[in-house]
């Protein structure tokens, strides 16, 4: 069996790695962009329970993952009205996504999986080239040329959500994950900081569109939108700066395909359906998208077509479920200005942690006692709460 991968990113390596773990004598190629040791970004949470899964997937490079996590628990949310600390939670782990890369392209090494680093699969003959294989797998994210070769078949959809965001490192060290929503000069913004090292930690800036303009961001080169960004958080940063590493404000593309295959081809991760940062779970989605794809495809490997259905017929509902999680959240976060201004810190939070419909006032109540027992005391006025659909960001 040959199966050409795009996209050395986590859902492709994982993949490429799975497959040839139950088809030893197959031969599985990643053909990724970047050279060796080269990607974007700094650390993602990989929360538990997707832990869990990689256990049961590959107890080798699980075990991998887990020892250079780094595992906090609690949380922070500054509202500009409070500060709240909410003690409870499960520990959650956060990796170096350079790192993550690293130990699956070993354990993808060892396995026998060719690895083809700085190729980066661009024009027709390339892709006719790397369709020439029993099956091809589009991991190649977000601006899958896979995808967009077959655009029309896969029947994709695409759009852009409004607001603007970067992803920074920061040499200062957060004890536990911080969410900061933060008034600047007539703007809003927030900043996410959680530690994935002893000595680093990620910090995605965001900003609202209204927010881009009205502060001139817009306007500004990526060193300038940095500094402000230094500037906004200079109380969370304590005189740390914000490391850049290709990280260049923009707008994160909405993407949804409603074939998950054409013929021998099939897509995985954000090439298939894109995540969003909020949620956490973006690099737990494609690996598990690889996961299901590589158990279907030991159901039936003598028959690519029937694998590929069965791919879908597992992984949908419960991909779906995070799919929709992903869209309430950033749904939430295209409006998060006006939540701001209007509702007071502990029902803002409350709203906040509620947002995708996937935890309810129950389950806060196991998980933060400390923290529902203020809630209840402060139950929010039905009247300010906020509705907002799809429509009313696209435009
Ligand atoms: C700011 C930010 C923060 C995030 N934080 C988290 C987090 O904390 N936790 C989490 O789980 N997720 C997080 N995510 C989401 C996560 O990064 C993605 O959902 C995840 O990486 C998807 O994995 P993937 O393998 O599908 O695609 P990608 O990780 O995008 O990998 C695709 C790979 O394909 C390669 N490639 C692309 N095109 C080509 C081509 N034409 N030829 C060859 N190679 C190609 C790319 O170089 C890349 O290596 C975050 C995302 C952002 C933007």
């Amino acid at each position: 069996m040959k199966i050409h991968v795009i996209g050395g990113g986590p859902s492709g390596l994982y993949f490429a790695l799975l497959a040839k773990r139950r088809f030893a004598g197959a031969r599985v190629e990643v053909f990724e962009q970047n050279p060796q040791g080269a990607t974007y970004g700094f650390g993602i949470v990989l929360a538990d329970r997707g832990l869990d899964r990689l256990q049961r997937a590959d107890e080798a490079s699980y075990a991998a993952i887990v020892k250079a996590s780094f595992f906090t628990r609690h949380r922070v949310i500054k509202h500009p009205g409070e500060t709240i600390f909410i003690d409870g939670g499960g520990y959650g782990g956060a990796i170096a996504r350079l790192r993550l890369l690293q130990i699956l392209e070993t354990h993808c090494q060892a396995a026998g999986v060719r690895l083809h680093h700085g190729m980066r699969i661009d024009d027709l003959d390339d892709l006719d080239a790397i369709e020439d294989a029993d099956l091809v797998v589009g991991a190649d994210g977000v601006n899958s040329v896979l995808r967009k070769r077959h655009e029309a078949a896969f029947g994709t959809t695409s759009w852009m959500l409004t607001n603007r965001l970067a992803w920074y490192g920061t040499e200062k060290h957060f004890p536990y994950p911080v969410m900061c929503f933060r008034r600047y000069r007539g703007g809003h913004f927030v900043g996410v900081a959680y530690p994935y090292s002893e000595r680093m930690s990620t910090f995605v800036a965001e900003c609202d569109a209204g927010t881009w303009t009205r502060l001139g961001l817009d306007a500004m080169s990526d060193d300038e939108r940095r500094g402000l960004a230094e500037q906004v958080f200079a109380e969370e940063l304590g005189g740390c700066a914000l490391i850049s590493n290709k990280s260049l404000w923009h707008s994160l593309p909405v993407v949804r395909s409603t074939q998950w295959s054409v013929g021998h081809r099939v897509l995985i991760g954000d090439a298939l359906h894109s995540a969003h940062p909020s949620i956490g779970s973006g690099t737990r989605i494609a690996m598990e998208d690889a996961i299901a794809l590589a158990d279907a495809l030991a159901s039936s490997p003598a028959d690519m077509r029937s694998a590929l259905a069965t791919f879908r017929l597992a992984r949908e509902p419960a991909k779906a479920k995070l799919v929709a999680a992903a869209e309430k959240s950033f749904m939430w976060y295209e409006s998060f200005p006006a939540k701001v201004d209007a509702l007071d810190p502990i029902p803002f939070v409350f709203d906040f942690l509620t947002r995708t419909g996937r935890v309810d006032a129950a389950r806060l109540y196991a998980e933060y006692p400390r923290f529902m027992k203020r809630y209840g005391a402060n139950l929010p006025d039905p009247s300010r709460t906020f509705a907002c659909d799809r429509a009313e960001v696209r435009q």
